[in-house]
């Protein structure tokens, strides 16, 4: 770690030692990440890729950690950010161009003010575009990958590749992004000419129903639970189902389903990754006991080794 540390400093990358790493996450929980590092370009990633590669340590990518859960013990390896240094946009036409950390609102509301549609129900997604593309975020019905014509990531030998949108394997909340050893850099969003004022009612439309729908007051993750079509189909979206089961206001430690919209989990203060797995265990089990199946997470979980998962493969 420490001569990871040196060579990263050597080679003037921002690095931190001991990050808390609820200062990354909008559920606000989570220990220590041995090291956080924020690249400032694609060399810089590249370059601490291959440090860490030769030390053997572990790294996880993120964006704005709007969709992961982080270990109360943190994690012990690397934690590397694309945030602001990483937000450039440029608009040709109906097509956008946006780095890893562009931040999904503001591209929306971009987009709007050009007259092109295909992000309105976007606007409200707390995420990178790196992130959304990881996940092919959406609302909706929809999602990114429908208006991806290409992605350009890093291998984890910090190879270059482009990718066309029908090669990123997006499916419901999916795509080829999602196995860690690719970290998206680049994408290009094909989007249809329309006018402004429309498109800005829309998203305007969007965030009121969002606002009245959704616990947006407290710490929280998104969507905790996948839709799962079998249950889907007899029992509904997962909020309902949880509402169902009666597990509504459900709360372990400081980790509570939310009363506002069951399929959220809000932080009502000092909750704890150990609070929020107890929580969705317990809720899980009922489901299975009312459905008979096994509903999916949405939410991702980085365990202290470094590995990132949907957070039902850990408990
Ligand atoms: C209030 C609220 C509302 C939400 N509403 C929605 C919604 O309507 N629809 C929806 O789809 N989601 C929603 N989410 C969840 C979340 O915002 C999305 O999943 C978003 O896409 C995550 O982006 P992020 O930058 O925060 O990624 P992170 O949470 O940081 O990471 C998510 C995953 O993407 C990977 N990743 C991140 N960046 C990269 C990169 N550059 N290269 C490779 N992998 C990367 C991470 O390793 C991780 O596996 C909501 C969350 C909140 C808090």
């Amino acid at each position: 770690m420490k001569k990871a540390l040196s060579r990263l400093l050597a080679a003037e990358v921002p690095v931190v030692e001991g990050e808390s790493l609820k200062r990354h996450c909008t559920w606000r929980i989570g220990g220590l990440a041995d090291l956080f590092i924020e690249p400032r370009s694609v060399e810089e990633i590249r370059l601490t890729v291959e440090i860490l590669n030769e030390r053997g340590l572990p790294w996880v990518v993120i964006g704005r950690g709007s969709n992961l859960l982080f270990d109360d013990q943190g994690v012990r390896g690397a934690v590397i950010k694309l945030g602001r240094a990483f937000s450039q946009v440029s608009f040709d036409g109906e097509t956008v161009r946006g780095c890893a950390g562009v931040w999904i609102p503001s591209l929306a509301r971009r987009s709007a003010s050009l007259g092109l549609s295909g992000l309105e129900h976007m606007v409200g997604i707390p995420g990178t575009l790196g992130g959304v593309i990881a996940m092919n975020g959406g609302s909706l019905r929809q999602n990114i990958g429908q208006v991806v014509d290409w992605v350009t990531y890093m291998d984890r030998e910090g190879t270059v590749h482009r990718l066309d949108g029908s090669g990123c394997g997006f499916s419901y909340r999916s795509s080829c992004f999602q196995d860690s050893s690719k970290v998206v850099l680049e994408a290009q969003l094909s989007l249809k000419r329309s006018s402004s004022v429309p498109v800005r009612e829309e998203m305007v439309q969007v965030l009121k129903e969002r606002k009245a729908k959704f616990p947006l007051s407290l710490p929280n993750c998104g969507s905790v639970f996948s839709n799962d079509p079998e249950i889907h189909r007899e029992w509904g979206p997962p909020g309902k189902v949880v509402e169902t089961c009666g597990l509504k206001g459900l709360r372990i430690g400081d980790a509570k389903v939310s009363e506002k919209h069951a399929n959220f989990i809000v932080n009502l203060g000092e909750a704890t990754s150990v609070d929020v797995m107890s929580l969705i265990r317990v809720v899980r089990r009922v489901i299975h006991d009312v459905t008979g199946r096994e509903i999916p997470c949405e939410v991702r979980y980085v365990s202290p080794s470094g590995w990132v998962v949907a957070l039902h493969k850990s408990l």
